[in-house]
């Protein structure tokens, strides 16, 4: 199944240097979201390109990253019926805050992500507490929601993440 991640199409932009990228990289150098109008139009027409190819209908695919706020909940809402596909639900991961920034300051020197320093790590700790967090109540509501413990080695998670799907596809 394939994965499409906000985050990765925002950096291959910046990488790029395209519009989108240049635009882009004033926010996540920060640790601030994307603004919503920019990110919705990035995933509706990515969405659209793999309808017309008929790839998303076939595969099913998962979202990493999007929705981030309570805005674009309601836009995915939106993207989705518009193109007549289903959710099957949302996948939320918890771990400690000192042991997300332990990681993260890991990945910087494995990968040297801009954003993977210790101030701005906080400050995207602290966008999630305040923006994405809320949006477990609204998928939650719909019972839609599966949490997942993501303190441990990466096979334990992972295998939880499959336990986790296996149970929103029902
Ligand atoms: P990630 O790779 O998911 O950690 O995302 C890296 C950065 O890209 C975030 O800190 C944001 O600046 C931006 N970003 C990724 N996804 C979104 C989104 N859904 N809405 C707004 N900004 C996003």
């Amino acid at each position: 199944m394939e994965a499409i991640s906000t985050g990765d199409i925002f950096r291959a932009n910046i990488k790029g240097e395209t519009e989108l990228g240049k635009l882009a990289q004033e926010y996540t150098s920060r640790g601030e979201l994307v603004p919503d109008s920019v990110t919705n139009a990035m995933v509706r027409d990515k969405l659209a390109s793999k309808i017309a190819n008929r790839e998303a209908e076939a595969l099913g695919f998962i979202l990493d990253g999007y929705p981030r706020n309570v805005a674009q909940v309601a836009e995915l809402d939106a993207i989705l019926a518009d193109f007549g596909i289903s959710l099957d639900g949302a996948l939320e991961i918890t771990a400690d805050g000192d042991v997300v920034t332990e990681r993260l300051l890991k990945r910087a020197e494995i990968e040297g992500r801009a954003d993977d320093t210790e101030p701005v790590i906080r400050h995207r700790l602290s966008v999630y507490a305040e923006q994405t967090a809320p949006i477990s109540a609204v998928y939650s509501s719909r019972d839609a929601l599966a949490e997942v413990d993501g303190i441990g080695a990466v096979d334990e998670v992972t295998e939880r993440l499959l336990v986790a799907l296996e149970s929103l596809n029902k």
